[in-house]
């Protein structure tokens, strides 16, 4: 590994303190306790006065404070001692390397694109659940040592802070952020200069970037940045916010991050003698253009348009973030081909297109769905990667539906799209009060990496002492207690209250009542005030004598988004009453630092979206990872891992069409469940003060949630069933068809055949198909023999697969779980037909219906259904 390149020099630091700017800037310190407490050892007022960040603080010390550190012995050692477990930790070989040297073949580098990026809060550039998982797979990822690069832009002011007027409208503001004062460094080439990255627009214009680097452990991150001298003024704006601006806006973000991300990445490979990635990964479709600009540089290195194809969709996955219309990107058609058809003229001529080579045509056909004036990002992610998956089983069933239409003629359930369940980093999201009991009780050493460590971690929790559970509990109820109590101070103070109006506020919220969580971003589906339905029988359960409960809430609604802003104001209006103040409570600007303190100290963490919109939901699985119960609809994770003593289901109405009247059904069992068995719970104590059932419940969701919630768990599952395999396929891809051949010879093989069978597949027809030896009454386990003639329509026979489909026979003449089973071709007939039979056991008994397909078959690809194409009898 290189020495970092220094950026800044932001504090002269005495001789023997330079290495806490290497500490400083390697973002690994955010999930790294020991770090963190040296940090807050060097100026603790300062430390929280900086919002615990390394590098401002480091900006603001004294000179005096640092010379003074600098003699004292005990801080130098404690500092070389964490420098040296930060060099132990980026050069020890880990999971990956393990596994490498295991003989399973891994990718030598994989490409990770995503819009946006949460690591750490001193790094802005995020809104919500995507971008926090984005950072968590990024240091899951470095955890288990995965040769990974990260590509997004750098937005200057990142998403917006949330504030509230005084009658609880959402307002936003934009603090530009000073890229110097963050942890990056500026990409630069050999010479020392910046590395600038270049797009041709329509115009005749240049889009220009720069290249921010960010250290995530060992993962470096790549952020382009529009906002400089170089572009013209209205170019400089490209990357100013996230999620701002209009579809004109957007299109250059994404074309910068795809198109710009693949170029920033050719340049980080060079300059520090890294190898290209095989593997790329676009985090949800606003990337795609990823896969177009590699398709440009295959063609510009010989291959055809087909070829490149075929190479890319090999080492291209996919992830698809959201069932919800409006989560998916769709421009219009028009202009998608402005920015790619170029050829403008202007005073000096005709300028470039922004793909030299790439057919106009085809781009727009990656994008091609139902209305065709609208270009939509999900189909040409779909189209550009030969895998895919959703994010939890469930959504990966209604991904398979919802995107049916890409493979006409097959049943939702054999579209190639399958699913990884998404997962959290424990040690960003868990209370240190846990991982230190975990540590404990491991006794001796750990052993190497969190791919062993951490799901046995959260396992042997199951082994703590049930006082000392519910001690933890308490402890982090109480944090979370007064900072609710800090924030609810600053919030009605930017209201405009007046100091002596807060007095309530140092009693508000109680330290020994069931505390309930609800934070998310505030899109319809999520629904915020679903709590609010009933608002009296919610009062009753905030206030009620024995078993009160205390409700805390918190999201950010999209700017443009007037309904979700009156969705919160519903809230805040609510919470904001003398009667209920000191029980529920709206608190502004929702964002890592809040959400920390919010999934440590809930008790209980609510979720109730609308079945089957919420493709995953990550905040649950964070609160489980610190022992607070999920009550929620069974939608997402939930749906897959609830266990019926791990958390509550709220039932869900979903074949209910009249949303009012669902709300209503889900309201009540909501406010059932808080009062007849959550709340009960709580309060039903032995001798000692303790929840034994309550305690007994969180024991479980640690020991059984824990292992599986992991983002090691999910890196690991990625790179499993997706990474390994595509870097598997790109190596078959480009090898010479035959010995002495030409690269990339496989390649074009497939895309030749490829071209072949959608040629071939509308004049292939099954002719006959013959049952013979089928019993008059079939019993299971019967055996039948069947035969079908084919017209492969130029096709060879081991160019095709000829399945027989089996199964039972529903009231409505649909096979139910059908099963296929393989035909061997036979032989040939008369009219030029081919012969596929088999002779095959019965699957069930009953009513047993079958028919006869014929499926594209060649080597290189990745299912049967791949293609799209697909013949019955
Ligand atoms: C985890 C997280 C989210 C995502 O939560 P969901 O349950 O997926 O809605 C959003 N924002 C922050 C700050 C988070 O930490």
């Amino acid at each position: 590994m290189k020495a970092l390149r220094r950026f800044t020099v932001r504090a002269h630091l005495p001789e023997r303190l330079v290495a806490l700017e290497r500490l400083s800037i390697n973002l690994r310190w955010s999930w790294d306790k020991p770090t963190q407490d040296l940090f807050a050892t060097i100026d603790p007022d300062l430390w929280k006065q900086v919002g615990c960040d390394p590098v401002v603080l480091l900006g603001q010390v004294s000179p005096k404070r640092l010379d003074e550190l600098a003699t004292d012995e005990s801080f130098v050692s404690r500092l070389d001692d964490i420098v040296h477990q930060l060099d132990d930790y980026l050069s020890r070989p880990l999971w990956y390397q393990e596994r490498a040297a295991a003989g399973d073949e891994l990718p030598n580098g994989i490409a990770y694109f995503s819009m946006e990026f949460g690591v750490a809060e001193v790094l802005p550039n995020y809104s919500g659940g995507l971008g926090i998982l984005a950072g968590d797979h990024l240091k899951s990822a470095s955890d288990l040592g995965l040769p990974l690069i990260a590509v997004g832009l750098y937005y200057r002011s990142g998403y917006f802070r949330q504030s509230l007027t005084a009658d609880g409208w959402q307002k936003e503001n934009y603090p530009a952020l000073d890229p110097q004062g963050l942890p990056l460094r500026l990409l630069t080439n050999h010479t020392g200069d910046p590395v600038l990255i270049d797009l041709a627009m329509p115009d005749c214009g240049q889009l220009r970037a720069r290249v921010w680097v960010a250290q995530v452990g060992r993962i470096p991150l790549l952020l382009l940045d529009s906002d400089i001298p170089e572009n013209e003024h209205d170019l400089r704006s490209v990357t100013d916010r996230l999620y701002g601006g209009d579809q004109e806006h957007r299109i250059k973000q994404e074309l910068l991050a795809g198109i710009g991300g693949v170029r920033a990445i050719r340049a980080f490979t060079e300059i520090e003698g890294l190898p290209t990635p095989e593997v790329f990964h676009m985090n949800e479709g606003h990337a795609g253009f990823l896969g177009v600009e590699r398709i440009r540089e295959l063609i510009g290195s010989g291959l055809d348009f087909d070829t490149a194809l075929a190479v890319v969709r090999s080492s291209t996955v996919f992830t698809t973030h959201t069932p919800v219309a409006a989560g998916i990107d769709r421009f219009p058609v028009e202009m998608v081909k402005r920015y790619f058809g170029g050829g403008d003229e202007n005073a000096s001529g005709v300028c470039g297109p922004l793909l030299p080579g790439v057919p106009l045509d085809r781009v727009i056909a990656f994008g091609a769905e139902d209305d065709p004036s609208k270009f939509n990002m999900a189909h040409m992610g779909l189209r550009l990667a030969q895998r895919a998956n959703g994010v939890s089983r469930l959504h990966g069933r209604v991904s398979r539906a919802l995107f049916n239409a890409l493979w006409p003629g097959f049943d939702p359930d054999e579209v190639p799209i399958g699913s990884i369940t998404n997962g959290v980093h424990a040690p960003t999201w868990a209370a240190p009060q846990w991982l230190q009991v975990a540590r404990e009780l491991y006794g001796g050493e750990l052993p190497t990496g969190p791919a062993v460590w951490e799901p046995e971690a959260w396992q042997r929790l199951q082994h703590v002492d049930p006082g000392q559970i519910w001690w933890i509990r308490s402890q982090l109820r109480e944090l979370l207690v007064k900072d609710v109590r800090a924030r609810l101070r600053r919030s009605w103070q930017e209201r405009g209250a007046a100091e002596a109006e807060l007095g309530w506020i140092a009693t508000a919220f109680d330290p020994n009542v069931l505390t309930v969580g609800f934070a998310r971003r505030v899109p319809t589906y999520k629904r915020l005030t679903l709590m609010l339905r009933d608002p009296e029988r919610l009062e009753r359960l905030l206030l009620d004598d024995k078993h009160p409960i205390q409700l805390i809430v918190a999201g950010k609604s999209h700017p443009a988004d007037d309904g979700g802003k009156a969705l919160i104001q519903q809230v805040v209006r609510f919470a904001d009453r003398p009667e209920v103040r000191h029980r529920i409570a709206f608190l502004p600007d929702y964002d890592m630092s809040m959400a920390r303190q919010l999934y440590w100290g809930c008790d209980v963490w609510l979720n109730n979206p609308l079945r089957p919109l919420e493709a995953c939901g990550t905040s649950g699985m964070k609160s489980a990872l610190n022992g607070g119960l999920n009550l929620s609809i069974r939608d997402g994770w939930w749906d897959e891992w609830y266990d019926g003593e791990n958390g509550w289901e709220i039932p869900t109405a979903d074949g209910v069409s009249d949303e009012g009247r669902r709300d209503d059904l889900e309201a009540a069992a909501l406010y059932d469940l808080l009062e007849q068995s959550v709340a009960p719970k709580f309060y039903d104590r032995d001798e000692h003060g303790i929840p034994v059932r309550w305690v007994e419940m969180v024991r479980h969701t640690l020991e059984v949630l824990g292992p599986k919630v992991l983002a090691s768990r999910m890196v690991r599952d990625y790179t499993e069933k997706y990474y390994a395999p595509a870097a598997q396929s790109l190596r078959r891809t480009v090898e010479p068809l035959e010995e002495g051949g030409a690269a990339f010879g496989a390649a074009r093989d497939l895309a030749l055949y490829r071209q072949r069978a959608q040629e071939a597949w509308p004049k292939i027809q099954i002719t006959d198909v013959d049952s013979t030896g089928l019993p008059d009454t079939p019993l299971l386990g019967s055996e039948m023999t069947l035969t079908a003639k084919v017209q492969l329509a130029g096709l060879r026979p081991d160019e095709v697969t000829v399945q027989a489909v089996l199964g039972r026979v529903d009231a409505a003449d649909a096979l139910v779980a059908p099963v296929a089973v393989t035909m061997t071709h036979v032989g040939s007939a008369d009219g030029g037909l081919e012969v596929f039979s088999t002779t095959t056991p019965l699957p069930v008994a009953g009513p047993v219906g079958y028919t006869v397909r014929v499926l594209p078959h060649h080597p290189l690809l990745a299912s049967e259904a791949e293609l799209g194409l697909v013949t019955l009898a």
